[in-house]
């Protein structure tokens, strides 16, 4: 049992619920009723005249009013399309892009891909025939370098600005310069609250449209005593909610797929125990890398007499809306993209939420009826801990991969950028030196040709260079199987509670000498040989899901590979050509055996430790190279490989003095001598 008191409630627009159909009712509702049913659908004409009468526009309504899904169809239906061009959208995140990207194709009767696709990250679901095309705001900013000036396009719309992505801040800039010389281009900023003001103001005053909001009153309740586990505390809240509220859907805000699929495994564990004695309960994950077909489920209607819980990350806060959600449980954490612009180390980190991501969680509760949050913290807590608002990302991220795009969209200034709210001077600094110490820049500033070429990968430019100077070392096949890999953001490897020692077998049985890199290519390799079977996943303990993605994935990269003229040529037995080619790209990512098994960072001397999952986590090579710094308990590297030192000279002589790799266990000096290095004339 938790105790909960209330302290407040969010205030409502509306005080008595909408009637709740049954679900003969619900079924019977067709899509276009649903449509008519969406608060957006009253200011259509308004709204499109508004569109007409002037270039740029700021719309600002709450979340699940119908911007994202209805607008775009409005827009065709006034002929925006008729000259050919089409209706871009953008979303912060892929799932959303997809997601409803599939609704609106439903919406119109048209098929996925056709006249409404959506285009994301090594996936592109589009078609010459597509007019409205949804994309992740990522994808669209490198669509400017082949069409700077969105010729193609004659509205685009910068959906749910307010969740400040940097891709989408970069946006800001991007398009408003364009739509200085595009008088035809229709420019709209979507955002489900507070910052229209500030858009506005960006965007020299663009007049600001707002489509009044439908809620109810949400009550929120806090715990009496902070919680310790909040999983654990998540899975009572579920379970007591259940037991003792009227229907309705509940909503739990997570930070990942972990912590998700651990939630929803002790949750239904204890279901099953509780078995006939409670209704039935319908659990649903939903994070960035669940595949489509399991997204869909969890828009189904509820079946009546049972209640679904929706385990999801903060893309439900915003991005996506799921209807009847009744009561919000939230933990009060997300997962958060963290740069130290001091020593450019990047991890991602579990952080407590702002205060208006707290709001906008709560705010979901209130939809259809009147609804509770369950806050998983104190009211102190609310009020003394949490931030107001949440950091831009522009201010708490890596830039190398967004400067290396601007630079070669041709804007070398990029201090004097239009930025909405300017990244640290110090980040912008760190990141035009990194591509310098990757070589993707010359001493000018100016892109090299190597600069070019990495400018033509949709990857961070650590990995574009690895898989660029993977020509060099000869070994590109392996070098592109292992990026691949490595950009599979979900698991590989299957480890189910109750076969943990049998899942530990077969992924032991996959590790070579070298590190996890290697394991990860072995992986791939093995399954292909098998010519991609589903079985032989299923035996190996490994994610089919992941692998074919994965293969997806390489599959780009090589007809990228291509294009920009590589071989891809094959040298499995050279491991140290493969490590060095890593290392190649990632030699900032360096790490030295110190004392008791930890690892220092070499640059910045930073504490950090080999990940439990690492092959080498037993080894402890003296010299590591890792892909990603995780934090959780502590610093944990992963995906590491083990490289010698002398590679560093080699493959970054100007990043790298010999002097900073000297192994202190082997320089150490004989006492009995009593000189100084310096004196015995060693360097
Ligand atoms: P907004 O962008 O203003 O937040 P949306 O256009 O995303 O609003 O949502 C409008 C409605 O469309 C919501 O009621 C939502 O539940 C519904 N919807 C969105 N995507 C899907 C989907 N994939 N399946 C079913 N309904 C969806
Ligand atoms: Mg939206």
């Amino acid at each position: 049992q938790i105790e909960f008191i209330q302290a407040m409630s969010l205030a409502g627009t509306k005080e008595k619920p909408e009637p709740q159909l049954t679900e003969k009712e619900r079924k019977r509702l067709t899509i276009e009723e649903t449509q008519k049913s969406l608060p957006v659908y009253k200011f259509k004409n308004e709204l499109v005249q508004a569109i007409k009468d002037h270039q740029v526009l700021i719309i600002e309504g709450e979340t699940g009013s119908g911007k994202t899904t209805q607008i775009p169809q409005y827009l065709y239906q006034a002929g925006f399309t008729d000259d050919g061009k089409k209706i871009g959208c953008t979303q912060p995140r892929r799932v959303a892009a997809m997601s409803v990207a599939a609704r609106v194709a439903e919406e119109m009767s048209v098929k996925l891909g056709n006249e409404v696709g959506y285009s994301i990250r090594f996936e592109d679901c589009t078609s010459e025939r597509t007019i409205i095309k949804y994309m992740t705001d990522g994808t669209l900013h490198r669509e400017f370098l082949s069409e700077p000036d969105l010729q193609t396009y004659s509205v685009m719309i910068i959906d749910e600005a307010h969740e400040r992505t940097l891709h989408t801040d970069i946006l800001f800039g991007l398009v408003k310069d364009i739509a200085r010389f595009r008088s035809d281009l229709k420019l709209l900023i979507s955002s489900a609250t507070l910052d229209a003001e500030k858009f506005s103001a960006f965007f020299d005053d663009a007049p600001i449209f707002r489509i009044p909001g439908r809620r109810f009153p949400v009550d929120i309740y806090y715990t009496k005593a902070p919680e310790a586990d909040y999983i654990d505390a998540c899975v009572v809240s579920i379970l007591q909610i259940h037991a003792t509220q009227p229907l309705g859907d509940i909503l739990v805000f997570l930070t990942g797929q972990e912590e998700i699929e651990t939630c929803q495994e002790i949750l239904q564990d204890r279901v099953r125990r509780l078995g006939s004695r409670i209704k039935e309960l319908l659990i649903l994950p939903v994070y960035s890398n669940l595949p489509s077909d399991m997204q869909a489920k969890i828009f189904q209607p509820t079946p009546p007499n049972a209640r679904k819980v929706v385990l999801a990350t903060n893309i439900a806060e915003t991005s996506l809306t799921i209807d009847n959600i009744i009561y919000v449980i939230d933990p009060g954490f997300c997962k958060q993209n963290n740069f130290n612009s001091r020593t450019g180390m990047e991890s991602l980190i579990v952080v407590p939420v702002s205060k208006a991501s707290a709001n906008q969680r709560a705010g979901r509760a209130g939809r259809v009826a009147a609804g509770k949050c369950f806050r998983l913290f104190t009211a102190w807590a609310y009020k003394h801990e949490l931030e107001d608002n949440t950091v831009p990302e522009i201010q708490r991220m890596n830039l190398g991969n967004v400067v290396l795009t601007l630079k070669a969209l041709g804007i070398n200034d990029l201090i004097n950028f239009d930025f909405l709210d300017p990244p640290p001077h110090e980040t912008l600094v760190l990141a035009l030196e990194q591509l310098y110490a990757l070589g993707a820049l010359n001493h000018h500033g100016e892109l090299t040709k190597l600069g070019r070429r990495m400018a033509e990968f949709p990857l961070d430019p650590m990995m574009g260079k690895m898989l660029l100077a993977s020509e060099k070392y000869k070994c590109s096949e392996e070098i592109v199987t292992i990026a691949a890999m490595l950009s599979v953001n979900g698991a590989i490897f299957y480890r189910p509670k109750d076969k943990v020692v049998h899942a530990d077998t077969a992924r032991k049985n996959f590790f070579l000498p070298g590190g996890d890199h290697l394991v990860l290519w072995n992986v791939y390799k093995q399954w292909s040989d098998t010519d991609f079977s589903t079985q032989w996943c299923y035996e190996n303990y490994i994610q089919y899901r992941s692998m074919k993605r994965a293969r997806d994935v390489r599959e780009q990269l090589v007809g990228l590979m291509q294009r920009v003229e590589m071989d891809i040529i094959s040298n499995p037995t050279d491991s140290i050509a493969i490590r060095k080619t890593i290392t190649a790209g990632y030699f900032y990512h360096i790490a030295r055996l110190s004392k008791g098994g930890h690892y220092k960072t070499v640059k910045h001397n930073q504490t950090v430790m080999i990940h439990p999952n690492s092959c080498l986590f037993e080894d402890l090579p003296r010299w590591v190279v890792y892909h990603e710094l995780v934090f959780t308990t502590k610093e944990f590297m992963r995906q590491v490989a083990e490289i010698e030192s002398k590679w560093l000279l080699e493959v970054a002589p100007h990043y790298y003095k010999p002097r900073e790799l000297e192994d202190s266990t082997n320089t150490k000096m004989p006492k009995v001598l009593g000189k100084t290095r310096a004196q015995l004339g060693e360097h």
